[in-house]
């Protein structure tokens, strides 16, 4: 039977909601429970697919191809478990569901309404997942605030769904910020209380509360917390501010925070196996050297929008024992080749993640032109390598002015184009190539020293494609295509052999590396990075 875990947060936004239940999964998965995990995203878009990096961050992809919130991202990293269409659920996809109910007549007769035809929507979310996964927990986290006008639904789905389930069936983690007094040298409870009336005026008592705090919480506050806001003594878990968020998981278990779950739940607590985390923490604090591994993009200045870029690098370092500082390069500045050679003078690799539109992209490939001829360690990303395939016909295959359409419908040499499929589509959500496709990988490859294997599965998110016609002019040239779609007709990976480490892959690696499993291009990065 499946037991599920709501997680709210109060106070303010951003307050690290995923991270926390990323980590409670984790101590649950350590102690041999299975774990799946929901985030409900109160915004009218059907998917986060649409919108900016600089709105919304990153979009995670799924192996089945849902374009998702990044949170999932985080409970995929820590919980080492892959999720899928059914783990991302915004208001927009259940209005969707509903009023195409309503239109196909499902409802005739009845005035269709937030409740009950909302709620009981977001509601039979929950079983869908529960009915696919079997899980022994769910984890459900409430994007935004309480108070949100829009999340109201979602907030009386989960009231009704707890009341439905009854005690030890259902609980809700409630998490706060406590802001810290400089003045006073005090930490600030009352936000929180606050935080947790608004929670009860729509019917929700918390069972738990976890605060983020900058300073350690007295007991004095604690006790304050716990007898304000109806919740037991040992039931006010502190969240630390860390040094890294693979430490959260072991501060929390300190405090017997899953043990506190699981009596709320009536579930025998398990022996958790939690060494070989704690030995990549332990590893994490304690590496002495550090390289930099420059970025390149256009949303340098939101790292949230190449969260899993970012994590996939620092996996990488983790097991190499090094520390990886990202340098964040503006793709636009480097127009300026000049200015391209300065910004690049003092990184040990690079990296040209994954991107839309054309803002940019001739400093992508300036950058790329600078590592290519300087043998700095390099990994291209979807236009990443897009860009590194435009560059080399450019400058390497003498195709003058060569370029994707995506950014020059009248570039002579169209070496980057739209996949035939992608040309009769007309609308933007959910269209592109997305989710797990395999991939053939071509032996005495750099991609199969680091694979080791000559069939491999990787996530996309794009709409084009390198062109066929151009592989055989940038094969004479001396571009490898060491990765292909299994009938070979897609570019997956490209590679420059004499070079150092010039890797460049279609699909999207980042979303498959897990801080415990690095992924094998990243690891061929970082190595290459450390020589
Ligand atoms: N804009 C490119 C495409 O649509 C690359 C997409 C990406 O990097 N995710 O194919």
């Amino acid at each position: 039977m499946t037991k599920f875990i709501f997680i709210t947060g109060g106070v303010v936004s951003s307050l690290g909601k995923g991270i926390i239940g990323a980590s409670l999964g984790k101590l649950l998965r350590a102690r041999g429970f299975s774990v799946a995990i929901q985030k409900f995203d109160p915004y009218i878009n059907v998917d986060p697919g649409t919108m900016s990096p600089f709105q919304h961050g990153e979009v995670f992809v799924t192996d089945d191809g849902a374009e998702t919130d990044l949170d999932l991202g985080h409970y995929e990293r820590f919980i080492d478990t892959n999720f899928s269409q059914l783990s991302n659920v915004t208001s927009g996809s259940v209005y969707q569901t509903v009023i195409q109910k309503e239109r196909r007549g499902d409802y005739l007769g009845a005035t269709v309404q937030v409740i009950p035809h909302i709620t009981n929507e977001i509601k039979s979310r929950i079983i869908k997942a529960q009915k696919h996964f079997k899980p022994d927990f769910q984890i459900i986290e409430i994007g935004g605030t309480i108070g949100d006008i829009e999340s109201l639904p979602f907030i009386e789905a989960i009231r009704q769904f707890k009341t439905e389930q009854g005690i030890a069936n259902a609980i809700n983690i409630h998490c706060t910020l406590l802001p810290y007094l400089q003045t006073s040298g005090e930490l600030k409870t009352k936000p929180s209380q606050h935080s947790v009336t608004v929670l009860r005026s729509y019917g929700l008592q918390p069972e738990i509360l976890v605060c983020r705090t900058a300073k350690p919480i007295p007991k004095t506050e604690k006790d304050k917390l716990a007898l304000f806001c109806s919740v037991a003594r040992e039931a006010v878990i502190e969240c630390r501010d860390m040094k890294s968020i693979y430490e959260v998981p072991l501060a929390l278990e300190e405090q017997n925070f899953a043990q506190v779950v699981l009596k709320l739940l009536q579930t025998e607590d398990k022996n958790a196996e939690l060494a070989e985390w704690r030995s990549l923490v332990e590893r994490i604090n304690n590496t002495k050297k550090t390289i930099r591994i420059a970025i390149a993009g256009k949303y340098t200045k939101l790292s949230d929008a190449y969260i899993s870029v970012v994590e996939a690098v620092k996996h990488a370092g983790y097991a190499h024992n090094v520390k990886t500082e990202i340098k964040w390069i503006n793709s636009e500045e480097c127009i300026d080749s000049n200015k391209c050679k300065e910004l690049l003078g003092d990184v040990a690799g690079v990296i040209v993640p994954g991107g839309f539109g054309v803002r940019g992209v001739e400093g992508k490939l300036n950058v790329i032109k600078y590592v290519r001829e300087n043998n700095i360690p390099f990994l291209g990303i979807c236009l990443g390598m897009q860009c590194a395939v435009s560059e080399f016909a450019r400058n390497v295959a003498g195709l003058k002015d060569a370029n994707s359409t995506e950014f020059d419908e009248g570039t002579p040499y169209p070496v980057v184009d739209l996949m035939l499929e992608q040309k009769n589509i007309k609308g933007y959500g959910g269209t592109m190539r997305l989710g797990a496709y395999d991939c053939h990988i071509k032996k005495g490859t750099k991609a199969f020293e680091v694979y080791g294997s000559t069939r491999i599965s990787e996530r996309h998110r794009h709409r084009y494609e390198v062109n066929t016609e151009y592989i055989e002019k940038l094969k004479s040239s001396g571009l490898e295509f060491s990765g292909m779609s299994p009938d070979g007709m897609l570019s997956e990976i490209v590679e420059i052999p004499n070079l150092d480490w010039f890797v460049a892959c279609q699909f999207h690696p980042e979303f498959k590396s897990r801080p415990e499993r690095p992924h094998p291009l990243f690891m061929g990065l970082i190595k290459a990075a450390i020589k």
